[in-house]
């Protein structure tokens, strides 16, 4: 597929062609990745923040959001639980620090996850995947040491002129880029993803994203429509409403079809963000090529200070709740939870 052919399926107003499309899509994710889907128990540990993305709830300058830190046994209980359930896989996310106080802790809550979630069904443990931001090799070498072995970072948009507009001077796209390149040589299976709808986004921009995650030969994918959050600058774009919620949650199953037509074997989320537009955000991703689901594992007590953005779906159920929520859902669209397994994408594995 070339940069055109992606432009087609972002921009087709053809419903009947967007329909084949969209059966394409399904059809590619079931004959390279199965009939599968892959939980990834999510778990956001601490909102604190060091950097100021103008998008972002929790960036340092919000002063009306509650700071806080789970404790490392909340942490390993919420991971453990998630073991319990046969999800085979938990997200630890956060945002970003570099201090050695908050590597030291990531390292250890991941030590302390891995060591105590080994069981005859999982003999190596949970799966790992973090999302803590851009660190140093060093530091991703660390966390890779520790048991962590999947780590998302969203380049959020491979336009420099976008990624400038959207964050401050001290956060270069370069340096992002390197941050995704530093992480597969640590050894990781690397995620990334874009916002999608972005205010100035154009679709030749997320066609050259899409072949970019190509490009950097990317493992896995979590993107969803850029949902504006009150508290931050960009909300006071001009052009911030120059989409509807509807364009956006259509152009992100665009996104998320045209991504599986191209990459065929990666692991593709069905972004919470999706379900905040519509109630049945997640099942009809699943339908549009995606094979991943990252149920909440936040306690309920602090998920409201873990808004990035406004209208975050799922604040007050509980993990219970969740689960059953999830399998309803994913039984609805036809199909199954692959239960204590790491559910790695068949593109990673494949490279081995
Ligand atoms: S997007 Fe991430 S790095 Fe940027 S302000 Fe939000 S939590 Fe921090």
């Amino acid at each position: 597929m070339n940069k055109n052919d992606l432009i087609h399926i972002l921009a087709t107003p053809d419903r009947l062609e967007l329909e084949r499309i969209r059966g394409a899509a399904e059809e590619t994710l079931l004959r390279c990745c199965g009939n599968k889907v892959y939980f990834r128990g999510l778990i956001e540990f601490s909102n604190l923040c060091d950097n100021d993305c103008l998008y972002c709830g929790i960036r340092k300058s919000n002063r009306r959001v509650a700071r806080y830190v789970l404790t490392k046994e909340k942490i390993i209980e919420a991971a453990l639980w998630c073991g319990e359930q046969g999800y085979g896989s938990v997200v630890l996310q956060s945002g970003e620090r570099c201090d050695e106080k908050f590597i030291g802790f990531v390292e250890e809550i991941v030590a302390a996850i891995k060591d105590k979630s080994r069981t005859p069904a999982m003999p190596e443990g949970l799966g790992i995947t973090l999302s803590v931001g851009e660190q140093s090799e060093a530091t991703y070498r660390r966390f890779f040491a520790a048991g962590a072995h999947r780590y998302l970072l969203r380049i959020e948009t491979t336009s420099p002129e976008l990624y400038k507009r959207l964050h401050p001077a001290n956060m270069r796209l370069p340096d992002r880029i390197e941050s995704l390149n530093a992480l597969r040589r640590a050894g990781f299976q690397v995620g990334t993803g874009v916002m999608i709808g972005l205010p100035g986004q154009t679709v030749e921009q997320l066609a050259d994203d899409l072949l970019f995650f190509r490009d950097i030969d990317i493992d896995m994918i979590g993107m969803g429509p850029y949902i504006m959050h009150h508290d931050t600058p960009l909300s006071a774009w001009r052009d911030v409403h120059e989409r509807t919620a509807a364009d956006r949650f259509d152009l992100a199953l665009r996104m998320i079809a045209a991504a599986r037509l191209l990459l065929e074997d990666v692991n593709i989320a069905a972004a919470t963000a999706l379900q905040a537009i519509d109630p049945e955000g997640r099942e009809k991703a699943l339908s549009w090529g995606a094979n991943i689901i990252m149920p909440q594992l936040t306690p309920t007590e602090v998920r409201h200070d873990y808004q990035l953005y406004d209208g975050k779906p799922c604040l007050d159920e509980s993990a219970d709740q969740c689960r059953s929520c999830l399998q309803i859902r994913i039984a609805g669209a036809g199909r199954e939870i692959g239960y204590d397994s790491w559910g790695d994408s068949r593109h990673a594995i494949n490279k081995r």
